[in-house]
């Protein structure tokens, strides 16, 4: 399944296959399961504005999972710096996911804070930031630009 999101009306966000099933693949759907949450890494394309997200980052063994709450370790930042090394310097730093054991996941208070933290600390390529929820039946994305404007992104296309 390809998942593509409009963004503005010259740029739209597509994750590929790959990136949706290694999020799919932590959906909180039974009580015992914790919040799971990495980074998102891809690439700008040069000649649409479009942005793809080719792949996520796991859960480490040092993030804090709860059922409610997911606190990333510095480690997510680590993988991206290599896997960004290793691609020859193409895969990009393109955004936050996490999980919420909601049916339609919706950001909390916290969720907000940290998004605005990572806008306005990290390194990237461009001016905004993107944030998928994986929800226990819908994936939602919100996006935060430098000037910390903040709004979610409407699904353009499902399929596959
Ligand atoms: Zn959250």
């Amino acid at each position: 399944m390809k998942l593509v999101f409009r963004v503005t009306s010259s740029q739209r966000l597509i994750f590929v296959e790959q990136a949706i099933e290694q999020m799919l693949a932590f959906r909180q759907r039974s009580w015992w399961q914790a919040e799971a949450g990495g980074v998102l890494l891809g690439r700008h394309l040069l000649d649409t504005n479009d942005v793809v997200v080719d792949e996520v980052t796991a859960p480490q063994k040092s993030d804090r999972r709860s059922r409610f709450s997911f606190f990333r370790s510095k480690r997510h930042s680590e993988i991206a710096n290599s896997r960004w090394q290793e691609e020859a310097s193409t895969l990009a730093y393109l955004g936050l996911w996490h999980t919420h054991p909601e049916r339609d996941p919706t950001p909390s208070e916290v969720d907000r804070q940290d998004w605005t933290q990572a806008v306005l600390k990290d390194t990237f390529h461009g001016s905004r930031l993107f944030f998928p929820i994986v929800g226990i039946e819908r994936i939602r994305v919100w996006t935060m630009d430098t000037d910390g404007a903040f709004f979610e992104l409407n699904v353009e296309e499902k399929n596959g």
